[in-house]
């Protein structure tokens, strides 16, 4: 094959919904991956928010290899001695269908892969792209080695770093600010013991947030997904702050201290760890999204920034599906017209743009700004740690009411202006 219709660069879950569209509508569409199969090189946490996409690919998610239905939610807040957590449980997380679902990317990612095929896909695995094709100023293909491969239109989903959009001058190097570093490793735990200690039934999972001490004040946190005989533990840390305030730390050292954390330790304890990863996160948000498209290129998922960190959510895979969709039904339109220039193939913006993924990436705009708060990471969970122990406690002396409690160790281990500063930004989120 010298020339296709459509080249896919990357079978990670943008890259694949996109072909599972393409295919299912005729198109001739290959799927090159460096990896040696798709889902091979691809790290999450593992959660997927199953609502963003449904309606996308409707009925595709039925019989999907998910590994539990999430009904729990716990975040806990670390200083160097206590942890608070909160623990969210309802009967709402129970329904059907899921709201979110923990997966594993490999099996994951695989079983899309053979859902794309099945549709007529090509996907050519341990295939690495190294450049983009042009021809009269348009991408016409890419280039691997000495070979290339000619299309109509290219749509890059090759992850964070995008050497393909770069290439293609959509956009410039990443900013350190605009990525995080994750690593993680799957725990093999047996089935019953994570129901036990997460207090589970079969089928059932649940998700932990950690944040706190254990980024030494650096912008980012832990996490913790229950799969089906297994945990995803990790821990994701701003690349800004790893270089502007600890370069000398590693953060595989920090993951090892916070497995060292008695929270932890006695999750992961008797566990066998059967993969250890690392990757990067775009989290720079709306502000960090190049141009997502150019004569014959797209550009989806994580490739352009599409990936949005809360706090308390991080969301990437529903934003890579729910892009890779929209990018096949734009090579769609285009292909009706025969017109693959930059003009016709920006229907993939006006798409974006008014999808549900698209405007939550527009509310939360400043999500970046106020998550690099170092308060956030030291002193906050440290009031509320120092709150909670003095009204659980009780010593030889009178209590104080817990209003006067309240106030007094707000006031002694925040400045008021503080709060108010931080109070006042929050507004934007
Ligand atoms: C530690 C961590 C935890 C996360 N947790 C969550 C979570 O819980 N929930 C969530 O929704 N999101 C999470 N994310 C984000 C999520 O994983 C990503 O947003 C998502 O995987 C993006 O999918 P994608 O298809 O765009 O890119 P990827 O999954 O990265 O796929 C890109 C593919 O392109 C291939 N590729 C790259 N370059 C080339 C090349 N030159 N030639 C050929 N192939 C190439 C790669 O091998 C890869 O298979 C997390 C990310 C990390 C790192």
């Amino acid at each position: 094959m010298d020339k296709v219709e459509v080249v896919i660069v990357g079978a990670g879950l943008a890259g694949l919904s996109a072909a599972y569209v393409l295919a299912d509508a005729g198109v001739e569409v290959l799927v090159v991956e460096r990896g040696d199969f798709p889902g091979s090189k691809n790290v999450s946490g593992g959660r997927l928010y199953l609502e963003p996409v449904r309606a996308y690919l409707p009925g595709l998610f039925d019989e999907a290899p998910f590994e539990r239905q999430v009904v729990k939610e716990r975040l806990t807040m670390l200083t160097s001695e206590s942890s608070v957590t909160v623990e969210l449980a309802s009967d709402r997380f129970r329904s059907s269908p899921a709201n979110s679902v923990t997966v594993l990317r490999a099996r994951f990612d695989q079983w899309l892969a053979e859902k794309a095929s099945e549709k007529g896909a090509f996907i050519i695995p341990g295939y690495k792209v190294d450049d983009v094709w042009m021809e009269e100023g348009r991408v016409a293909g890419i280039r691997s080695n000495e070979d290339i491969l000619q299309a109509d239109v290219v749509i890059a989903a090759d992850g964070v770093l995008s050497f393909i959009a770069e290439k293609a001058g959509m956009r410039e190097c990443h900013q350190p600010r605009n990525v995080a570093l994750g690593v993680k490793e799957i725990i093999e735990l047996p089935e019953k013991r994570i129901q036990d200690l997460f207090g589970l039934k079969a089928g059932e999972g649940a998700t932990q947030l950690f944040f706190g001490s254990i980024t030494e004040g650096m912008m980012g946190g832990g996490f913790l997904y229950t799969n089906q005989t297994s945990l995803s533990l990790g821990m994701v840390i701003s690349i800004h702050d790893l270089m502007q305030k600890h370069p000398t730390i590693s953060p595989h050292d920090l993951f090892e201290l916070f497995k060292k954390r008695p929270e932890i330790e006695v999750l992961i304890s008797g566990g066998h760890s059967v993969e250890y990863s690392a990757h990067d996160v775009p989290e720079g948000g709306l502000k960090s999204i190049p141009r997502l498209y150019a004569g014959g290129l797209l550009v989806a998922g994580d490739a352009a920034g599409l990936c949005l960190n809360q706090g308390i959510t991080l969301r990437g895979m529903d934003m890579a599906i729910v892009s890779g969709v929209l990018a096949g039904r734009a090579v769609l339109d285009a292909r009706q017209k025969k017109d693959y220039t930059a003009e016709s193939l920006g229907i993939y913006e006006k798409y974006l743009k008014g999808s549900s993924i698209y405007q939550d990436l527009s509310t939360f705009q400043h999500m970046p700004e106020i998550l690099s708060n170092p308060r956030l990471f030291e002193k906050y969970p440290e009031v509320a740690s120092e709150l909670l122990l003095e009204i659980f406690r009780v010593d030889a002396q009178p209590k104080q009411k817990i209003s006067r409690t309240v106030l007094r160790t707000i006031s002694r281990e925040l400045l008021k202006v503080d709060v108010l500063r931080d109070l006042w930004h929050m507004r934007k989120i």
